[in-house]
């Protein structure tokens, strides 16, 4: 999720990793730690907060690792905490008793492994996932002696997504590495045998030429005298500019992370949808026990979402929900009674007028669960549960991979809630699961679809405003669709419920206002035709969007044809959210930081 930095040379160890930290501290994390290991001494740093918080401790205390005449290894990490709170002893490097390691992911087994290694005498310091890989790798090696088959043993019993660096007192001269899931690139520094590694290449950028971008399942080790790799590698040439590096090569964060939104799915998903159910560790089986109704509270984006959840908790779990916007919520007087669960939606944790709507609801009894992307925000600190997002950080102002992982979350609640309720029928339930596992292939954005955004956007920079409409949850999704369009486009949208068209706004409709029409093949295509019919008799210049070919639109986005609205449903967010991006573009704005608007809303 985070960053992971490592070094085997003779330079100045601590600072290359300290300055590699900084290179990727764009990513967003929570705490930072190095370790570093000359000849069998080994120093280890962490801290909470900002890199410079590290570095001021390792300036004030190291020791070790000064003499550079002398070969040092060093792993370094900056953390975004998925399993435990944001502490020093939860910061990485986690220490066995000869050995540390770095980790970013998620270990979904950690729990199995750990009650293992507990009965066998290891004794676990930190809440997190992490601190089981150290511990297998020296449960191993106390029986064998020998670090190559240990790690080997290690990675095999090892479940989730990871890379992970390791570095023991037993094998002083050596980096082992693994890579399944997150990334992890290695690169051959200039002076002879130096070795970097990094979990992106802005750290490597000056330092190297040559690198190797881990597939998944590959590890191995690596000391000044070469690198072993469990597969045959392909070296390439690194890129040699920064900020382009950061954004992956994306031309901006926006862009980056709506094609990141495939990944971040299956980290929000992991060690939570199993083969035939959802689990929930944040959650107690006795959440719902006196609950009759699901109040959620949210502004904009996670609005959004929660309008979603709203279809999906009555319709899977079965039970009634009323979604409010946050701001309004806090001065209506509301009616709280203890038979509501009370549901906060932010991406940051720290939206003002949610958190205050929160706090309402705790003082009226209620109980309540957060649904953030970031572990120790306020909300975290008020909600009685937490449910975390693991998107990573969102850079952009306009969210897109909050909203996707929000949506996917909420989701698994109303599959978990169906199930605990006993409402939700077994066959249904496969269904349901089985679609989610599919959301990875629907997020992922094709060249071709992203290219016929590209092109559509040029017809679409002038006229008198946006209707982007839908039905069903299609419905907050255009809201969203729209939402997009404002914040970076600055032209006028709105989302509405096709259904309602008729009831006001078609009297706008002339050839110069756009329709953006989202009609899914599984989900009351029929209703929504006619409606996307009754505008196109009035003239409006419509885009429809849908896998089944729709004659009287202007232009026409095709999207794929699958079983399931839910798929249509991400498909399509991404054709939302890809076209506003465009027309941005087009209209030469700001895609990251748009004109007026704050990440976090910390202010009513
Ligand atoms: N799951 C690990 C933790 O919570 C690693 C998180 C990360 O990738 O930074 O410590």
């Amino acid at each position: 999720m985070c960053g992971i930095v490592g070094y085997i040379g003779k330079k100045d160890t601590k600072s290359i990793l300290i300055e590699g930290l900084k290179e990727l501290e764009y990513r967003g994390y929570d705490s930072a730690g190095i370790a570093l290991l000359q000849n069998d001494k080994i120093e280890v740093f962490k801290a909470v907060g900002k890199i410079k918080n590290l570095e001021e401790k390792v300036l004030q205390n190291t020791t070790c690792c000064t003499n550079f005449d002398t070969l040092t290894l060093g792993i370094g990490h900056t953390r975004w905490a998925t399993h435990g709170k944001p502490t020093e002893l939860n910061a990485h490097p986690h220490l066995g008793v000869y050995s540390y390691v770095v980790h970013n992911g998620i270990i979904e087994n950690y729990k199995e492994l750990k009650e293992e290694l507990t009965l066998s005498g290891h004794i676990f310091v930190s809440q997190t996932d992490t601190e089981v890989i150290v511990h297998l790798f020296e449960y191993y090696f106390n029986q064998y002696n020998d670090a190559n088959r240990s790690f080997k043993e290690t990675i095999e019993r090892l479940h989730g997504a990871y890379s992970i660096l390791l570095i023991t007192k037993s094998e002083p001269n050596k980096i082992f590495f693994m890579k399944h899931g997150s990334p992890l690139a290695i690169a051959k520094g200039n002076d002879d045998g130096e070795i970097y590694f990094a979990s992106s290449d802005a750290p490597l950028i000056g330092l190297a030429n040559d690198v190797v971008y881990l597939e998944d399942g590959m590890s191995g080790v690596a000391s000044i005298y070469g690198i072993e790799f469990s597969h045959s590698v392909q070296w390439s040439t690194l890129p040699t500019n920064k900020l382009f590096a950061q954004k992956n090569g994306f031309r901006f964060f926006m862009e980056k992370e709506i094609y990141e939104q495939k990944d971040v799915v299956v980290d929000s998903m992991m060690g939570r949808l199993k083969d035939d159910t959802i689990v929930f560790d944040e959650l107690t089986h006795d959440i719902l026990e006196g609950i009759n109704e699901i109040k959620i509270c949210a502004c904009g984006t996670s609005y959004h979402a929660g309008l979603t959840a709203s279809y999906l908790f009555e319709r899977l779990s079965k039970i009634r929900c009323t979604v409010e916007i946050a701001s309004e919520f806090r001065y209506k007087e509301p009616l709280l009674t203890p038979d509501t669960l009370f549901i906060v939606i932010s991406q940051s944790g720290e939206t003002a007028d949610t958190l205050e709507a929160l706090k309402m609801a705790k003082n009226g009894g209620l109980k309540s669960i957060a649904v953030c992307n970031v572990d120790n925000s306020s909300m975290t600190r008020v909600a009685d549960a937490t449910i975390l997002l693991r998107a990573g950080i969102e850079k952009g102002v306009a969210s897109t991979k909050a909203f996707s992982t929000q949506t996917v979350v909420l989701w698994m609640m109303s599959l978990y809630f169906g199930t605990i309720r006993g409402v939700l029928a077994k066959e249904k339930l496969e269904i349901e699961l089985q679609t989610l596992r599919e959301i990875p292939n629907s997020l992922k954005v094709e060249d071709k679809l992203h290219e016929k955004c590209r092109r559509l956007s040029k017809r679409y920079l002038h006229g008198h405003g946006f209707f982007f409409i839908g039905r069903d949850v299609f419905f907050p999704l255009a809201l969203e669709g729209a939402l997009k369009l404002k914040e970076i486009s600055y032209l006028h949208a709105e989302g509405y419920p096709a259904g309602e068209m008729k009831h006001g706004p078609i009297a706008l409709a002339d050839p110069e206002l756009f329709t953006i029409a989202l009609m899914p093949q599984h989900l009351h295509y029929d209703k929504i035709k006619s409606n996307v019919e009754e505008l196109s008799a009035r003239d409006s210049t419509i885009c429809a969007i849908s896998p089944l070919p729709f004659e009287l639109s202007d232009d026409f986005i095709n999207t794929k044809k699958t079983n399931h609205y839910m798929l249509e449903f991400f498909e399509m967010l991404i054709v939302l959210q890809l076209f506003s991006m465009e027309i941005s573009v087009r209209l030469g704005n700001d895609v990251d930081m748009p004109r007026n608007l704050a990440k976090s809303v910390t202010v009513e």
